[in-house]
């Protein structure tokens, strides 16, 4: 559809009831559950656990001491059981737990039954390793099967899983171990990406010259690349897993037992490690995913494309799925690879219903071309997703349009890796929804919008986004880090939980996420939001991507500057600077016209694909570089920085 359109579109204020045909067999496809949840949170939640299995049931469902959180107090569960031997011993063995397909286009087709062994086998390994309950373990693994069997064997036993995105450099995996002092790194010698294999083994290796506390590495055979493999320490999976014995009783857990530590983004400075524990994080995860994503375990396919290094990997590819008997696709590499079509080949082959990606791989998308998807078949989709940052209209629309076939409802998730689950969505068969808001707080979720003073703000009206209940998935700390958990959440509005995110209302009681409130921007007394500037300069055809910051001046107290990076076909040039800048005036208003365009092939990204704003407002404040362990291609800000100091910035 070309931009034109999409932009009448959004012009019309165009909202999108649930489709008819999806309503017809949806889950919830009323508001009953939301005042039933309001009625009695806590039951609500209770009634919700109830659909786990638990060896015993709690006393108390919830204790609330702010800024600590128990639930299900005194209840006993084991994570791994309710994924997988539940399930199998239901009759379910045969079900395929997992399409996996590899970057090269092999493939492998794990049932329940398969998982459950090589959970089973994978547990006794840790034992035989001396993992114990309550030890840590850190993972360092491409987006192969064996993550999702050491993560469930972890659970098993009781043991720890610290997972380390596959992507991250040696620095990043020693700093992370160290910070929890894990017993055991499993790794693999490497992993397909972009059609060759990344080696893992020697990144890893750099990293454990310097972690005391590991005593063994337990290593997949998957590139197939040589690796150095030191004696009495690193093991082959093969060797140490494939003849352990495939029965390993689960560990029956306390459901505050902590599951797991991961460490966030970083898109706003140095990492936390965020823990979860049992109980109430297996209830979040696996209740959100059966309503959100509408789960109809029988007949569902169902692809979540993160990468399992985040927590959108460990609760919608892992806990949730598993918990709710779905079948899921995983795969292994990037979307371009061998072409840009590769995402829609996978779904025409699996034939898959429901997929959950990003926004910023769905502007990719958008950037390579209709033609891509066009070419395949992409009728079984029935539901689809997005999380990660706010997702502008133009790329919800394009998303509706040309992956859902206008017949697809969209749940745009916002959520983070300390709420451990979905928070603020609609619920597809159910809500009405408008490109570019996330909609309604989930039944049993309570949100709200303070201003600077901490009061709340009415309906339509914007501010901080808190969080002013407690929730079963919620972050119990920061791990070794009690202080720091204290001041980054809970001390800006004492005894609530500030999110760090900005949002808004609209007359209808919509929440609208607007970005970090570090990023808000003060143009001369006026409150601008970085999400709402990009969102009008994404809707200019000539633009695939766009970042805002405000910097100092003295004039103005701060001043727009706009990073874009133009479609192909268009050329950055000091015509096209002006249109953006008069684009932007028309769309928001003339404050909200950005001070300097610089025209950029890429913006600096974390490894999970957020733009990393703090380091382009560095870059334009000329200051010393922020935290960039995070950052996917250092290349991009060294780039960046060497243009805008060459004067590029095309200002005004
Ligand atoms: P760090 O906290 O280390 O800076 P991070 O916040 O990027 O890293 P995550 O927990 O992965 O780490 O991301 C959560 C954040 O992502 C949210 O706080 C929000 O800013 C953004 N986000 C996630 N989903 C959405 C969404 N649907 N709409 C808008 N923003 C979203
Ligand atoms: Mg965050």
């Amino acid at each position: 559809m070309a931009s034109e359109a999409i932009e009448d579109l959004l012009k019309e204020g165009r909202t999108f009831p649930p489709p008819e045909t999806f309503k017809r067999d949806a889950l919830i496809t009323d508001a009953e559950i939301y005042d039933e949840a309001a009625a009695d949170r806590e039951g609500f939640w209770a009634k919700q656990a109830l659909d786990l299995d638990w060896f015993e049931e709690w006393d108390t469902i919830l204790e609330w001491d702010a800024p600590y959180a128990k639930w299900f107090v005194g209840g006993k569960l084991n994570v791994s059981y309710n994924c997988l031997d539940r399930h199998v011993e239901a009759g379910h063995g045969d079900q395929v737990a997992f399409h996996w397909e590899g970057e090269p286009g092999d493939t492998r087709t794990i049932t329940y039954t398969d998982l459950l062994d090589d959970v089973q086998r994978t547990a006794n390994a840790l034992k035989s390793l001396g993992v114990e309950k309550g030890d840590r373990v850190a993972v360092y693994l491409p987006m192969i099967p064996e993550l999702p069997t050491i993560m469930l064997a972890c659970a098993r036993i009781g043991a720890v899983h610290s997972v380390v995105f596959g992507g991250f450099s040696a620095n990043a995996l020693r700093d992370r171990i160290n910070d929890s002092d894990c017993k055991v790194l499993v790794t693999a010698d490497g992993g397909y990406r972009r059609g060759s294999v990344a080696s893992l083994k020697p990144a890893a290796d750099e990293a454990i010259e310097d972690t005391p506390s590991i005593e063994h590495v337990l290593v997949v055979r998957r590139g197939e690349n040589d690796v150095e493999m030191v004696d009495g320490r690193d093991h082959w999976w093969h060797d140490v897993v494939d003849s352990q014995d495939a029965d390993c009783p689960p560990e029956p857990m306390d459901a505050e037992d902590l599951l797991y530590l991961l460490y966030t983004s970083g898109t706003t400075g140095k990492p936390k490690g965020i823990m979860h524990t049992t109980g109430g994080y297996l209830t979040q995860v696996a209740f959100t995913h059966r309503y959100v994503f509408d789960l109809h375990p029988d007949t569902d396919v169902y692809w979540c494309a993160a990468d399992i290094g985040w927590v959108t990997g460990h609760s919608y590819i892992v806990y949730g799925p598993l918990a709710n008997r779905t079948t899921s696709v995983m795969y292994e590499g990037v979307p371009n690879h061998p072409d840009e079509a590769r995402f829609w080949a996978i779904i025409e082959k699996y034939k898959v219903t429901q997929l959950y990606t990003a926004p910023t791989a769905i502007r990719a998308f958008m950037k390579w071309g209709d033609e891509h998807p066009a070419k395949h078949d992409l009728s079984s989709l029935r539901l689809l997703g997005t999380v990660g940052e706010p997702i502008n209209p133009e790329a919800w629309i394009w998303y509706q349009q040309h992956i859902g076939g206008d017949r697809c409802p969209i749940v745009d998730t916002w959520w983070q890796t300390e709420t451990g689950g979905i928070m603020i969505s609609p619920l597809p068969g159910a809500t009405t929804t408008k490109p570019g808001s996330a909609t309604f707080p989930l039944p049993g979720i309570s949100a709200t919008i303070y201003d600077d003073q901490g009061e709340e703000v009415g309906v339509p009206g914007g501010g901080y986004l808190v969080l002013d209940q407690p929730w079963p998935g919620m972050l119990r700390g920061i791990w070794g880090d009690d202080q720091r958990f204290r001041d980054t959440y809970w001390s800006r509005f004492s005894g609530r939980y500030f999110a760090g995110d900005g949002a808004k209302r609209d007359d209808e009681g919509y929440f609208w996420l607007l970005g970090r409130v570090d990023d808000v921007m003060n143009v001369s007394g006026h409150r601008i939001s970085t999400t709402e500037v990009e969102s009008a300069l994404v809707s200019h055809p000539s633009v695939a991507e766009a970042a805002v910051i405000g910097r100092a001046d003295a004039q103005t107290g701060q001043a727009i500057a706009a990073f874009v990076s133009p479609r192909s076909g268009y050329e950055g040039d000091e015509e096209l600077a002006q249109e953006l800048r008069n684009h932007v005036a028309t769309m928001i208003s003339p404050i909200a016209k950005p001070a300097s365009v610089l025209f950029t092939a890429d913006l600096p990204k974390t490894r999970s694909g957020k733009i990393m704003r703090r380091l382009l407002k560095d870059i334009a404040e000329d200051n010393q570089l922020g935290d960039t362990t995070t950052l996917a291609d250092a290349g991009v800000v060294d780039s960046i920085k060497d243009r805008y100091l060459a004067g590029s910035g095309s200002d005004e």
